[in-house]
């Protein structure tokens, strides 16, 4: 469970003054065991903020995340540590997330090291050969170093890696993005056959709305650092309930545009200080009205299983089923 989540950045200039950005502003969302939760949004929009603390690689400045009932953030460092078998991060660079130096088998048996019970050699070695089976590579290649691995099989590597702890939640920031599209597709197969087998969770997190309709069972968009829109990903990208969700469906609108940037991967405009207030959309929507200036909107059920943060929500909903009816 990630409860109301912040983290701000603050910047200190020349003459002292220090400015405040707010990264990630009180994000809520839970992902329940084995479900795929898609986070996305352009860039910049706060995602791989998210990612990171709940990752605890990051603390936030307020919030919690709660794991099996337990706040990270209040552990100590040693529950901290032991907790951390139960979660592990993929991250989009499989060149730069792999030691060049080392033998595959030690990448993978890396986390092992942090275990509270330390395995044996035979049984590393063992759970190693598991593990690259797992994700459809040789056993017998683990003594190999990762030049050796084309870049989708480096990506399986950096997945067994992240598997070998049998974490209950993986964190996947833009963890296929840097692949080709029919490496993708294999990797994206691989991650929902583990969810299958292994009733792993994953936050998976991208720019691309066409994987996250592939492989999500939810969808969480986010907007300048906030989640505006939650429900099943088929569903909120089939008929969004805000303004900006649409934007982003009608810029990516298809499975063939699968990996190539798109317009939600453009940054918005910066934020004035006159918007603080108000929806941090309203200089983009086509909807805004003057309550979109005075009011910020949060976070609220729309329909079941479906939340917008939009004043005109009902609206979008209302349009798309008039639209439907010509
Ligand atoms: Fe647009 Fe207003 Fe909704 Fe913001 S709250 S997305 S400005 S209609
Ligand atoms: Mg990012």
């Amino acid at each position: 469970d990630i409860r109301a989540l912040s983290r701000d950045y603050v910047s200190h200039s020349l003459v002292g003054a220090s400015h405040s950005t707010r990264a990630l502003d009180e994000v809520s969302l839970a992902v329940d065991g084995g479900e795929i939760v898609g986070i996305v949004g352009e860039s910049g929009c706060g995602k791989s903020t998210l990612a990171r603390l709940v990752a605890a690689l990051d603390r936030p400045t307020s919030g919690h995340v709660l794991f099996d009932g337990d706040d990270l953030f209040s552990l100590r460092p040693k529950d901290l540590t032991r907790k951390r078998e139960n979660f592990q991060m993929v991250f989009q660079d499989p060149f730069g997330s792999l030691d060049p130096r080392q033998k595959v088998e030690r990448i993978v048996a890396e986390p092992l090291h942090v275990l509270a019970r330390r395995p044996s050699r035979a049984e590393i070695r063992e759970k190693v050969a598991e593990m690259l089976e797992s994700v459809g590579l040789q056993a017998a290649h683990a003594g190999r170093y990762p030049h050796e691995f084309s870049g989708g099989q480096r990506q399986r590597i950096a997945i067994a890696r992240a598997l070998i702890t049998e974490p209950k939640l993986v964190i996947a920031d833009e963890a296929v993005s840097a692949l080709d599209l029919s490496v993708q597709a294999q990797v994206l197969n691989l991650l929902m056959d583990l969810r299958e087998k292994r009733g792993v969770s994953f936050l998976f997190i991208t720019h691309n709305l066409a994987v996250v309709d592939c492989i999500a069972d939810r969808v969480g968009v986010m907007y300048r650092g906030r989640l505006v829109e939650t429900g099943p990903a088929h569903n909120v990208f089939e008929r969004p309930f805000h303004p900006y969700t649409r934007v982003l469906a009608e810029a990516e609108p298809s499975i063939e545009r699968f990996g190539r940037p798109t317009a939600s991967e453009r940054s918005p405009p910066p934020l004035g200080s006159a918007e603080a207030g108000g929806c941090t959309f309203r200089n983009r929507c086509p909807l805004a009205m003057p309550r979109c200036a005075a009011e910020r909107p949060e976070l609220r059920t729309i329909a079941p299983g479906r939340q917008a943060a939009c004043h005109r929500a009902e609206d979008m909903g209302a349009e798309d089923i008039a639209g439907n009816g010509n």
